[in-house]
């Protein structure tokens, strides 16, 4: 692990997170700044910096992808997900470990234009979203 990489110390536990999934290889957990109700990242827990080289991290990350798709559909009735990992900083990725944005869709904004922008309202109580998604069903 990178003691410089914001993903590795979330992986381990030394930075908080809304952690949604976990499994021996990757940890799926809420975004920060989410572009819709519900966004979360999947990550591997080895460092990688993107996943443009590497086909293993894909099959890594992709249980997690799964049971955050199948989470957000039934736990916030998403009707649709979008999967979306960028790979370098001209593609707009920000934080260089590997990982794939789950951004669940609703019927009242369906489609790709303005998608990608901070949505306040979906980043309003992070902490009774979490809560939501990992109580009791
Ligand atoms: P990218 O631009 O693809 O590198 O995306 C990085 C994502 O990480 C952004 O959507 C951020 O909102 C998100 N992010 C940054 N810091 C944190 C954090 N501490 N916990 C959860 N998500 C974060
Ligand atoms: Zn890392």
């Amino acid at each position: 692990m990178s003691q410089d990489c914001l993903f590795c110390r979330i992986v381990a536990g030394q930075i908080p997170s809304r952690q949604l999934w976990s499994d021996d290889r990757a940890v799926a957990f809420l975004d920060i700044g989410p572009w819709q109700r519900g966004h979360s990242l999947v990550v591997p827990r080895r460092h990688l910096a993107d996943g443009a080289d590497d086909a293993s991290a894909w099959q890594e990350v992709g249980p997690g992808l799964t049971a955050v798709a199948d989470l957000v559909r039934r736990r916030l009735g998403a009707d649709g997900v979008n999967f979306l990992s960028n790979a370098g900083a001209v593609a707009g990725q920000e934080v260089f470990h590997f990982h794939v944005h789950v951004i669940p869709r609703y019927q009242d904004n369906p489609g790709m234009s303005g998608l990608i922008r901070r949505d306040p309202a979906a980043a309003c109580d992070l902490d009774g979203l979490w809560a939501h998604l990992t109580g009791p069903s």
